[in-house]
């Protein structure tokens, strides 16, 4: 097992991963911008390291700060939360070279499943279902309008490193394709350096259900059951769930076993999430993403297992506590993200939380940085706190939410606590009733 683990993120997250460091009695360093020296997960750490300003290319992506942390503090192994560099190939190979086990999969599996042409290459070699579309690049118009008539109008062009819902365009009839193409590939080409795009079939009403892996770092993978996350706003997810209200036993005894088959046929290590989109009782992937995702909480919830403990042993070569016949899914668990934004506008609301105050009892978890008298630094998402409710079933977990949303106080600052409060009054939401565009139209006053 580790002696001292180096945590390279901040926010929630950051206080998290300590959280299991601290149980498991491995010694905490944290790294963070002049920004957060005044951060919970910062004074909670065994050790702290400022590696920069607040601009994250200055601090919380710079490389060559957090090696040279790891080293002066002598950390063996690196846990990089989401974002940030959680998806660097290079940052793992770079931590590798100096002997310090990254916790996450190998640099060349988060390379495959970065490229997402690559990725859905792979996932169809394994077994997966993917969306219909074309098999790797397209970059003339003649070749895309063939595919897009082979496959049906609407389609969707996604760009191959394209991630937080950008680079994304919807072709409606052959006359929008020309354009879609274009900007599209142009939009890849400025926000990640690779204009590279790809086609696919654009689903009108499916939902996004994910499966959570994890490969024990023997060859041997495992499902943690789905969350279901179609409560999105511009491809954002806002509400998770799980189980989906969607899916019977069987269906998610069906995808669960194809997705840990696959990453064990790919010799996978660690945790991971295999998305798809549903729709008419058919799975179609989108993308694999290769660390624990924001909303891990509510598989944890159903499941009882700490998915980040579970992190830490795999990469420590200790695999995992559990076999997949020893995972059973309990009851019924919800997120809702808590941001410092406008509920109706979305615009950021940075500043001070003058009062914080957060609900309990039986099946409530709250996992936020933040106090009061806490200052909000506009540098970083406006993710402020996760609100995760647990039920015998999703009847009484909704009544649990309602109440605990209800004693939730943040003053000084927006946020989406308002959201969340209309939504647990709404009948579709009751009714489990919602595909990846219900919210919008929500927002817009359509439902
Ligand atoms: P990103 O990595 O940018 O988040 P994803 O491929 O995961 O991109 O897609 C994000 C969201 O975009 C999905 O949850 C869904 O709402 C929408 N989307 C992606 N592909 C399709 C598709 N083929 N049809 C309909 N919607 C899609």
């Amino acid at each position: 097992m580790f002696q001292k683990i180096l945590i390279a993120n901040r926010g929630e997250i950051a206080l998290r991963v300590l959280r299991a460091c601290k149980e498991l009695g491995i010694q905490t360093v944290v790294v963070h911008s002049t920004a957060d020296a005044d951060a919970m997960h910062v004074r909670l750490a065994d050790e702290s390291v400022c590696i920069g300003p607040p601009p994250s290319r200055d601090s919380y992506l710079n490389i060559h700060q957090i090696v040279a942390a790891c080293e002066i503090t002598g950390a063996d192994a690196v846990h990089p939360g989401y974002g940030f560099l959680s998806e660097n190939a290079k940052f793992a190979d770079i931590l590798a070279a100096h002997n310090i086990t990254f916790i996450g999969p190998s640099g060349d599996h988060i390379r495959i499943m970065g490229d997402k042409i690559e990725a859905k290459r792979t996932a169809k070699r394994l077994g997966i279902p993917v969306v219909p579309g074309s098999d790797g690049a397209v970059t003339d118009q003649k070749e895309a309008r063939r595919i897009a008539a082979e496959i049906g109008y609407p389609v969707i062009i996604k760009a191959s490193a394209g991630g937080g819902g950008r680079g994304m365009k919807v072709a409606l009839t052959e006359a929008d394709l020309e354009i879609a193409l274009q900007t599209a590939s142009t939009e890849a080409g400025a926000a990640f350096g690779d204009d590279a795009v790809y086609i696919e079939k654009y689903l009108e009403k499916p939902r996004h259900i994910e499966v959570q892996v994890f490969g024990d770092g023997f060859g041997r993978g495992v499902h943690f059951g789905e969350r279901d996350c179609s409560l999105q706003r511009r491809h954002q997810k806002v509400w998770e769930e799980a189980p989906s209200p969607a899916l019977n036993a069987e269906e998610r005894a069906r995808i669960g076993g194809i997705c840990a088959k696959a990453i064990a046929d790919l010799g996978y290590s660690g945790a991971g999430t295999i998305e798809f989109l549903y729709e008419n009782g058919e799975f179609y992937f989108i993308e694999m993403n290769t660390r624990l995702q924001v909303e891990h909480p509510v598989t944890e919830a159903i499941t009882g297992i700490d998915l980040v403990h579970e992190q830490i042993r795999v990469a420590s070569g200790g695999g995992l506590s559990v076999k997949q016949e020893d995972i059973k899914f309990n009851g019924h668990a919800i997120e809702c993200r808590i941001n410092a934004e406008d509920p109706r506008t979305f615009t950021p609301s940075p500043g001070t939380i003058t009062h914080f105050h957060t609900p309990g009892g039986l099946g409530i978890r709250v996992d936020s940085g933040v106090y009061s008298g806490y200052k909000i630094p506009p540098y970083y998402d406006s993710l402020i706190g996760k609100l995760i409710v647990h039920g015998r079933n999703r009847v009484e977990c909704m009544m649990r939410l309602r109440r605990a949303l209800d004693e939730f106080v943040v003053d000084g600052i927006k946020t989406t606590l308002p959201l969340f409060r209309d939504l647990v009054g709404n009948a579709d939401i009751a009714n489990g009733d919602y595909d990846i565009h219900w919210l919008e139209k929500y927002l817009a006053g359509e439902e």
